[in-house]
């Protein structure tokens, strides 16, 4: 069978002899059964050595300052993922402690043929590819882009300056890469032994998780949820995208950014889905510039700036006029705890905390505004920047993601953005205002529904 994967998608990070034992999938970032690249070269794989194939999750109950709220989206999801797997022959095995030594151990254990992951710029798992390389020296990985609709090294090969200069690079390859996913085959070659059924739910209880944050009631995680916030999207909110997207009131906007993350659904279903949706041409094309250019330039960002979640990865100009503005006087200032709290004396910024805090989300025009006002109240800019990362991964839904550490360094340190006239603590960094919220949207209406929110859960 030729191979369904173009070949720009995967990467060979090492070559080597096929050992006698199955195909491995390691599934970290992308965790579906279906509108997978890596998954379908994986299989592509174990049907041209004759192999079995099997995914393999390796969980670790500590990453990146994750809690119960966002381990539950992920075990809940992986609930609805496996047994579509196993009913097509292909079982799902877990593992725990260090990933890139677990997953190294178990290939080497059953004498793997190869194994495939997917992919992600950020350290922490590119630190898993070198352990799992320095521990299994004998078995070949290949790489595969599952989040970018063009993979990430094949858009770029440097960090990019702005959308504007990513833009025509992606969209050069998009006719290339934006293509319908092939199905995954039901897979003729058995796993010699039958594998148990992972208890999704038992191995959450049992994990040391931080469970001070905990799970958001009214989110619904998984494929089929993901389809359902989709098509609603499509019928409703894309309508008036284009004119409506940056009112937190209109709530038009798509809500898909956490499926997104856990990669329940495939970046390239949704595009092709909004591409002949019926809805306006403006509004499709929007949402389009969001889903493929701003989210493609984040992991371009993340990629090839080491620093991605540091001051030291802002740009110099941001760097040096924010160091120049060190000094201006700050006359309102909070701890880590009170913004955490939500007691600023801003009730907009209140509220978008309060937001977060609840149900794990908060409107994309917020996040820049509730951002921006973290730096001007904070001792630093480093200050600001370690609050708004600590705040954005611990509560959001979607935190840990390389959106989150982009838009932050946007926000706060200029990343993508461009020099604006100097003012004081920003220096030259894009500034936001209440009195221009209020110029753009109803401001008390969302600090109303935040409040009517906030009462309806309780203390
Ligand atoms: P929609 O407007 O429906 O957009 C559809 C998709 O396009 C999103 O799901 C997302 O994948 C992508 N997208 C939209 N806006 C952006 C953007 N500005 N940059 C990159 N991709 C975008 N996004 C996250 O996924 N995780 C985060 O932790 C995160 N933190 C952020 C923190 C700050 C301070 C800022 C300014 C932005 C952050 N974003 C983050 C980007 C953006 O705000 C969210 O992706 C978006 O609000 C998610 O809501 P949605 O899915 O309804 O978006």
């Amino acid at each position: 069978m030729d191979s369904r994967v173009d070949p720009g998608r995967i990467r060979n990070l090492r070559e080597a002899e096929p050992g006698p034992g199955p195909v491995l999938y390691w599934m970290r970032r992308d965790q579906r059964a279906r509108d997978s690249w890596g998954l379908t070269h994986a299989q592509d794989l174990a049907l041209a050595l004759g192999r079995p194939l099997a995914v393999v999750m390796a969980i670790v109950p500590d990453y990146l300052g994750a809690t119960l709220r966002q381990y539950h989206v992920m075990f809940k999801g992986m609930a609805v993922t496996a047994p579509p797997l196993a009913a097509r022959g292909i079982p799902t095995l877990v593992r725990l402690g260090s990933p890139g030594e677990s997953v190294a151990r178990l290939a080497i254990e059953l004498k793997a043929a190869r194994v495939v992951c997917d992919f992600s710029p950020l350290r922490f798992v590119r630190r898993w590819d070198a352990e799992f390389m320095a521990a299994a020296v004998n078995i070949g990985l290949d790489q595969v882009d599952d989040h970018n609709i063009v993979p990430c090294w094949e858009a770029s090969d440097k960090a990019e300056h702005s959308a504007r200069t990513i833009r025509p690079k992606i969209k050069r390859l998009l006719p290339r890469y934006l293509k319908p996913y092939p199905e995954i085959l039901p897979h003729p070659h058995s796993w010699p032994d039958p594998v148990p059924a992972v208890d999704w739910d038992s191995l959450m209880r049992m994990l040391p998780l931080d469970r001070a944050v905990g799970r958001v009631p009214l989110f619904v995680p998984g494929p089929e949820a993901s389809q359902m916030v989709l098509e609603n999207f499509i019928s409703r909110g894309l309508q008036s995208y284009a004119e409506k997207r940056n009112d937190p009131n209109s709530l038009v906007v798509s809500g898909l950014s956490p499926y997104l993350h856990f990669g329940h659904i495939a970046p390239q279903v949704v595009a092709l889905a909004i591409s002949t949706a019926e809805a306006p041409k403006e509004s499709r094309e929007d949402f389009l510039e969001e889903l493929i250019i701003r989210r493609e330039l984040s992991d371009n960002f993340c990629y090839y700036n080491p620093r991605y979640d540091e001051p030291e990865g802002f740009p110099a100009w941001a760097r040096e006029t924010l160091d120049v503005h060190r000094v201006d006087p700050r006359p309102d200032l909070y701890s880590y705890a009170e913004f955490e709290a939500a007691g600023t004396h801003d009730p907009l910024w209140n509220a978008a905390q309060t937001e977060m805090l609840l149900t794990g989300r908060m409107h994309g025009f917020m996040r820049m505004y509730w951002a921006k006002k973290i730096l001007e109240w904070s001792e630093s800019p480093e200050e600001a920047h370690d609050t708004a990362i600590r705040l954005n991964d611990r509560y959001s839904l979607d935190g840990r993601d390389p959106n989150g550490y982009a838009g932050i360094a946007w926000s706060i340190g200029g990343v993508h953005d461009r020099g604006w006239p100097e003012r004081a603590i920003y220096g030259k960094v894009r500034s936001m205002t209440l009195a221009g919220c209020r110029r753009k949207f109803n401001v008390d209406a969302y600090v109303s529904r935040v409040e009517r929110m906030a009462e309806m859960v309780g203390p």
